[in-house]
This record gives C-alpha cells, sequence and structure tokens, in this order.
C-alpha cells in the first residue's frame, strides 16, 4: 500500500480519487468527491505499445491494465498508469471507457457518491471469459 503514489495515481485524472483494498478483487479506485453522471473522470494513462505486445504481456497475467485502442495499438498502465489501472470490473458499473483520437477516456454512468468504487465494464477481455466475476451486482453475468 506504502508504494501507491498519490500523484501517480492522480496524473489525468479529473475527480478526486483514491486507491485502496477493494471487495471486488485486490485494490480498487474509489471517488473522494461527489461525482455528477457524464462527467469526464480523466484520461487512461499508460505506457504506449502494439496490439502485438499487449497480447505478449497479457498471455496467462492475473492483473492486466491494458487497453486496446483498435489501431494496431495499445495502453499499458501498469507502466506509469494512473489510478485507471486499479479500476475493477463489474457487470453493473457506474463508470464507462470511451476510445477517442487514441485516448481513452473514462466518464460517470450516473451520479457516484464519495467513497464508491468506480467500475466500468472490460467487455471483451484478454482474460477470454475465464477470469470469475465478483463485482456482485445482480446483473452479474459470472465471468470476465
Ligand atoms: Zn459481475
Amino acid at each position: 500500500m506504502a508504494s501507491i503514489d498519490q500523484q501517480q495515481i492522480s496524473a489525468g485524472m479529473r475527480v478526486g480519487v483514491e486507491v485502496r483494498r477493494s471487495s471486488i478483487d485486490g485494490l480498487g479506485l474509489f471517488a473522494t468527491e461527489p461525482i455528477r453522471g457524464r462527467t469526464k473522470l480523466g484520461d487512461f494513462v499508460g505506457e504506449r505499445i502494439s496490439e502485438r505486445t499487449a497480447r505478449k504481456r497479457a498471455k496467462g497475467a492475473r492483473r492486466i491494465a491494458i487497453v486496446e485502442l483498435g489501431n494496431g495499438t495499445a495502453i499499458d498502465a501498469s507502466v506509469g498508469g494512473n489510478g485507471f489501472r486499479y479500476i475493477n470490473h463489474s457487470c453493473a458499473p457506474n463508470s464507462y471507457m470511451r476510445i477517442i483520437r487514441n485516448n481513452v477516456e473514462f466518464y460517470a454512468l450516473r451520479d457516484i457518491a464519495p467513497g464508491e468504487e468506480l467500475t466500468c465494464n472490460y467487455g471483451e477481455t484478454h482474460h477470454e471469459g475465464t477470469l470469475g466475476c465478483r463485482c456482485g451486482s445482480a446483473e452479474c453475468r459470472g465471468m470476465i
């Protein structure tokens, strides 16, 4: 926990967040202030790599913080990434991700209260449906 650098977490963030233990998985990203629905939360920051490298890195990894942009490139937030590297999947998320002009942006899907964990729907992942989901929502699809 001591290794989490708040300045690094907040890089590219537009809202107050903190990283701490999550009941979903490992560490999670939490709001520290009220956030209105549709607010831009920030940009996904990390190392820019090729899709090929991304798939190599993702192979067999338990925790992956890579987003593919669909143009042959990807961003790996486990290298120099901000707080979004800790955003957990939920089948009933309060945030969503948009890929716009080679950037990955996060937005609030609805109003979010301080202390709430920020979650997004990972959609298709490198886990390819092999990882059990523990989001706890009524709509949980069971696997990521
Ligand atoms: Zn779930």
